[in-house]
């Protein structure tokens, strides 16, 4: 089966500033009193790097996945307060590079905060001479996709046709599991519905297809808005207890949007830390590899080219891959 992941990470080393892992630092070491947050940070902003993405290529290999999106986040002074060691424009040209290490394998996206001066001319100069295939992972922190500020990026992604991707998980940065459901939180899909139909030209990536509790709102908000498809990242985390809700959740979200806008993605992360043994990835691309005997088990039905659909296709089609 063609798996192609819609949706991952690579970092290279100084592109995330400590400030980013203070709070996860912070959690762990509040769980036993000879832990400081000085004692984890270290290992938290090594942990994720890999120079070349060689590491991240052998992972995918590993779990039979052809193709990876890959995800770039300014997560620097306009989120954080905090510059990272390696600038905007250098970690551009490491994705650049690394796409161009990886042809066929690795395809990336540029991610500008539109807070910072001279964004649009970083993103179009990625786009353009880099190559780079898309814009993301953005994650509304602070703003919302629907306001007037971000606008003439999604203007910029509209013209030069390509897709953007953006965070709709109840929480943001380490703080996955997030606290508020209402539509005030501004990864609220509510808001994506709201740009799309501002740019009805933007393609769109809903990343994490509403995590946990917003998964039908996401479907049901973009049903009539054609250019928006789910992303299903994150949701393998409920494989271990949940098999049985999942595949139901496949099929509502089939029945919502149609089989051909669901795409298969991971969000995983590069680094010692996500790669070999620690790998969820391989049980990932298992479970959409046998997605219609295991549907069968739970009472629903997926045919095998719906499968292949999910884990490659939908995906090649909506960003014109070979
Ligand atoms: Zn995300």
């Amino acid at each position: 089966m063609d798996f192609v992941d819609s949706h991952a990470h690579v970092w290279g080393a100084g592109f995330v500033p400590p400030a980013f892992f203070t709070r996860a630092a912070e959690g762990w070491a509040a769980k036993a009193p000879d832990r400081r947050p000085d004692m984890i940070l270290p290992k938290l902003l090594s942990g994720i790097v890999d120079p070349d993405g060689d590491q991240f290529v052998a992972n995918m290999d590993a779990a039979g996945v052809a193709t990876s999106l890959i995800m770039m986040i300014d997560v620097g002074a306009p989120v954080f307060g905090e510059e990272p060691e390696v600038g905007v424009e250098a970690q551009i040209d490491y994705y650049a590079a690394l796409q161009k290490r990886h042809p066929g394998r690795l395809y990336c996206h540029a991610g500008v905060d539109h807070r910072r001066p001279g964004h649009l001319d970083m993103v179009r100069r990625a786009i353009r001479d880099g190559g780079l295939v898309g814009i993301g992972e953005i994650t509304p922190d602070g703003f919302s996709v629907a306001d007037e500020a971000f606008r003439p990026l999604m203007r910029l992604a509209a013209d030069l046709g390509v897709p953007v991707q953006i965070h709709t998980r109840t929480g943001v940065w380490t703080e996955f599991a997030g606290f508020d459901f209402s539509e005030a939180n501004p990864v609220h899909p509510v808001h994506v519905a709201r740009l799309a139909r501002e740019v009805p030209d933007l393609k769109i990536v809903l990343c994490h297809a509403g995590f946990p509790h917003w998964w039908q709102r996401a479907a049901e908000l973009i049903a009539d808005l054609p250019n928006c498809v789910l992303d299903i990242s994150n949701w393998n985390e409920t494989l271990g207890h949940d098999e049985a809700e999942l595949v139901a959740r496949l099929a509502t979200w089939r029945g919502l949007v149609g089989i051909e806008r669901i795409l298969f993605a991971s969000d995983q992360a590069s680094g010692a830390r996500f790669s070999g043994e620690r790998s969820e990835l391989p049980h990932w691309t298992g479970f959409i590899r046998d997605l219609p005997a295991r549907a069968a088990r739970w009472g629903t039905r997926f045919t095998p080219a719906e499968a292949a659909a999910i884990a490659g296709a939908n995906a090649r089609r909506f960003y014109s891959l070979a």
